[in-house]
C-alpha cells in the first residue's frame, strides 16, 4: 500500500451548484514530476463546476503552448506575457525586444483574451531589476490597451507601484489583480478604479485574516476566483499539486467570508468573467 505524498494531486471535492471559471492557470507547468494531463484536467475540473479556464503562458514557450492549447480545447481562454521576473534576464542577454515581438503576435489570436501575467515582483527582483520591471508592465498595459484584451496584473510586494504605473498609464477597460495579496484598503481603492480582484487559495489559509478583510470589501460585481495552479493550493491541502478542480474549495471559503449563499457567488463570479474575457463559445 502506498502513503500519500505532496505530490499528490487532491481529489474532487463536492461539485459547484453553477459552473464558475478558474480564471488563472497553468496547465502548461509539472510540478514536482506529476506529469500534466490536460485532457484529465480538464474533465475533473468540468466534473465539479469549473467548466472554463483561462491558461496563462508567461513566457514564450508557455505563450506558444497556450495557443495551442485554446485551439484544442474549447474550453480554455488564454493569456500570453513576459513574467515580471523573466523581464530582467531577457533584457541583459538582449533578446526582449524579439519577445515582445512574439507575445504581439501571439496576443492577437481571437482565444488569447488576456494579456499577462505582467506585472511588478519585488520579492524575487531585486532592486537593480525594478526599472526594467516597470518598463515592460508599460509594454504589455500598452499592449493590452491596442488589441481591446483584458489585462491580468502579478504583483508581489509591489502594491504602491503597481497601482501608480496603472494609474500614470491609464488601466485597460478590463484590469485584473491576479492572486490578490492587497490589505483592505487596497482592495477598496481597486474596486474605486473598477479593476477586478481574484481570489486564489491563499484566501483560504488559516493566518490570512488580511486577505479575508480584502475580501470581505469587495463588490461582488469585482470578483474573481482562480486556482494559480499548480501552486497555492486550498485549505486543507496547502502544499499538494493543485489543479482547477480545486476551485470549488476556495469558492466555498469565500462565500463564508462574504456571508452569501454559495450559487449567489457562483453567478457572479462566473457573469464577472464573461464580462471580463467575453464569452467562451
Ligand atoms: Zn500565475
Amino acid at each position: 500500500m502506498s502513503t500519500p505524498t505532496r505530490s499528490v494531486v487532491p481529489d474532487l471535492p463536492d461539485p459547484l451548484p453553477i459552473a464558475v471559471v478558474d480564471n488563472h492557470t497553468h496547465l502548461d507547468i509539472e510540478r514536482e514530476g506529476v506529469a500534466v494531463d490536460v485532457a484529465d484536467l480538464v474533465a475533473r475540473a468540468k466534473a465539479v463546476g469549473v467548466d472554463r479556464l483561462v491558461q496563462i503562458g508567461c513566457d514564450l514557450p508557455a505563450a506558444r503552448q497556450t495557443v495551442v492549447m485554446v485551439d484544442t480545447y474549447p474550453e480554455m481562454l488564454g493569456g500570453v506575457a513576459l513574467h515580471p521576473n523573466e523581464v530582467p534576464g531577457l533584457a541583459e542577454s538582449g533578446s526582449l525586444e524579439t519577445a515582445y515581438a512574439e507575445i504581439e503576435e501571439l496576443a492577437r489570436h481571437p482565444r488569447i483574451r488576456v494579456v499577462g501575467e505582467t506585472g511588478l515582483d519585488y520579492f524575487r527582483t531585486g532592486p537593480e531589476g525594478q526599472g526594467v520591471q516597470q518598463d515592460s508592465f508599460r509594454w504589455h498595459i500598452d499592449l493590452a490597451k491596442r488589441l481591446g484584451k483584458a489585462l491580468q496584473i502579478h504583483d508581489r510586494d509591489a502594491h504602491a507601484d503597481v497601482l501608480r504605473v496603472l494609474e500614470e498609464e491609464g488601466a485597460p477597460g478590463s484590469t485584473v489583480l491576479h492572486c490578490f495579496s492587497g490589505d483592505l484598503t487596497m482592495a477598496q481603492e481597486c474596486a474605486e478604479r473598477g479593476y477586478y480582484l481574484s481570489f486564489a487559495g491563499t484566501v483560504t489559509f488559516k493566518n490570512a485574516h488580511g486577505l479575508r478583510d480584502a475580501l470581505s470589501v469587495t463588490p461582488l460585481d469585482r470578483l474573481l476566483v482562480e486556482t494559480d495552479a499548480p501552486y497555492l493550493t486550498p485549505h486543507p491541502h496547502r502544499g499538494a499539486v493543485n489543479a482547477p478542480h480545486l476551485v470549488p474549495l476556495t469558492v466555498r471559503a469565500m462565500a463564508a467570508t462574504l456571508g452569501v449563499a454559495v450559487p449567489t457567488l457562483c453567478e457572479a463570479l462566473s457573469a464577472n468573467s464573461e464580462r471580463v474575457y467575453g464569452p467562451w463559445a
